[in-house]
């Protein structure tokens, strides 16, 4: 059997068997205390270990498909529930996370022989890992972390964030009936029906957690990385964007306003200023303006607009993932006829809408003498957080020098800062990026223990 019919067959047999498990299992996954939940995942991991590698193929396979006819659901739900982006983008990202996170394919084995035997280099799984997923991407962190952490042979029990409890829930409970159907073993995936903070901090201190899986702000990224266990932490980013006078302008209008103002600029990736050199500033602003961007002058209106973006050093969380319209109506700015897709403002280095991550599609753009005095300050705008830079330029001695200085886990060279999560470009996708850690952009191979297998004076065939 090749590899086409082998993937039919395992579709028809979950079609046939999912909706009447859909039935019986209705509310397997979802628990009402911490305790339960994380032994019942823990049950699970043991059955699981012992399950083929064909299993967990087939768990995967299911999850792709099975999934595919509830994205646009996902996508309105999420946005619905939050209050936060947009619903074609939010497909699109849900979709990303379906097709291309990696699979078990990304448990690549190493192997070394020499005249004293051979060395295996295995990714094992860790056991039970608490999945901690934000508000800005709830349904995509999920099925991002499922597929990869599943891949690598873990069981999971998931805290959602409680303003994006019920169509994470709703989720959830979708994959453990199809999990269910592909392998016979319930609770590969656990959750609370009333998650919160507590339960939350509850499950890092659990003694069946083997990992924590922690996609957040700095809050909760720090109070994981004190709980004492293992941690992947993916927190946040202040990604600048970099232009300098040898970029294509046209091109480099069109990503940045595309990449800035993406699901509203929810993603930590996106865009968050725009740092260009003086001789191409206004040839750059007026591509982006073509291109849907609508520049918001004069220091009244951008006071205006500061003001309600930023309440004492933060990002308004009222106002964090909504569409520039809303956000020019509450900073009471009249609204041109057309919705403009991204709010530009000029303003100085050290402006607060520059430092702050506010997650909204408002890009404050910074003026500079040359690529250097850009690259010193795109240096102090991600802050050390290693997280997403993008730069525009022709010069690849600037673009080699920037990616060398810059040390982000992602570093987009002209395209939008998407490209990076795997939107439109080559490369895996990924909702987890691992950014104090040190982990980078996540797969299933981040999920699992790197082992060593040694067998003594034999298997070396050479
Ligand atoms: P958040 O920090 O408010 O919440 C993230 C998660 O932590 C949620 O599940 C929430 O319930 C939990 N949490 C927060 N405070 C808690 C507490 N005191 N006790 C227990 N649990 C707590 O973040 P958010 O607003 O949902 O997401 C946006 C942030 O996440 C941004 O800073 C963004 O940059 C970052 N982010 C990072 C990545 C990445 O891959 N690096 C991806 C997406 C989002």
């Amino acid at each position: 059997m090749n590899n086409n019919e082998l993937e039919t067959l395992i579709r028809s047999i979950v079609r046939e068997k999912l909706e009447p498990a859909r039935r019986e299992n209705a509310t397997a996954a979802l628990f009402d205390d911490v305790e339960r939940a994380i032994t019942a995942a823990h049950t699970a991991f043991l059955a699981y270990q012992q399950c083929p590698l064909k299993t967990r193929n087939a768990v995967i396979a299911a999850i792709r498909h099975e999934l595919v006819p509830h994205l646009q659901v996902l996508a309105e739900r999420g946005a619905q529930e939050t209050g936060m982006g947009r619903v074609e983008d939010k497909l699109l990202k849900n979709r990303v996370a379906l097709e291309k996170t990696p699979g078990v394919e990304d448990l690549v084995t190493e192997a070394i022989t020499g005249d004293e035997g051979m060395v295996l280099f295995e990714y094992s799984p860790f056991g039970v890992i608490g999945s901690v997923a934000p508000s800005t991407n709830p349904t995509e962190t999920i099925i991002n972390n499922c597929i990869s952490m599943l891949a690598a042979g873990n069981t999971i029990f998931f805290s959602p964030h409680p303003g994006a409890k019920n169509v994470s829930l709703w989720l959830i409970e979708q994959i453990e009936a199809i999990v269910f159907t592909a392998c016979g073993i319930h609770n590969l995936v656990t959750c609370l029906r009333e998650p919160s903070f507590e339960s939350t901090q509850h499950m890092m201190k659990h003694p069946l957690i083997a990992l924590l899986a922690i996609t957040g702000g700095p809050g909760i990224v720090n109070m994981a990385l004190k709980s004492g266990k293992k941690t992947i932490g993916a927190g946040a980013g202040n990604p600048p964007s970099l232009v300098d006078e040898t970029a294509v302008l046209d091109k480099a209008a069109q990503d940045i306003v595309s990449g800035a103002s993406f699901d509203y600029n929810l993603p930590c990736t996106a865009e968050k200023s725009l740092i260009v050199v003086e001789s191409v500033a206004d040839a750059l602003l007026a591509e982006m303006q073509k291109c849907g961007a609508l520049i918001v002058s004069g220091d009244g209106n951008i006071d205006k607009l500061r003001n309600v973006a930023i309440i004492d050093g933060h990002a308004n969380k009222a106002l964090v993932g909504k569409s520039p319209l809303a956000l020019l109506q509450a900073a009471g700015l009249p609204a041109p006829d057309k919705a403009p897709r991204l709010l530009l403002v000029e303003v100085g280095a050290d402006d607060l809408l520059v430092s702050v991550e506010q997650l909204m599609p408002i890009l404050p753009v910074v003026r500079v003498p040359d690529f250097d005095s850009g690259l010193r300050l795109a240096l102090k705008v991600e802050g050390g957080l290693h997280h997403t830079a993008t730069m525009h330029s022709q010069n690849v001695s600037r673009l080699n020098k920037a990616a060398r200085l810059l040390q982000t886990s992602i570093f987009v060279k002209n395209g939008p800062s998407y490209a990076g999560i795997g939107v439109g470009a080559e490369g895996f996708a990924t909702f987890t990026i691992a950014t104090p850690t040190g982990e980078g952009t996540t797969s299933a191979r981040t999920f699992a223990r790197h082992r060593r297998c040694v067998l003594s004076n034999a298997f070396s065939i050479r």
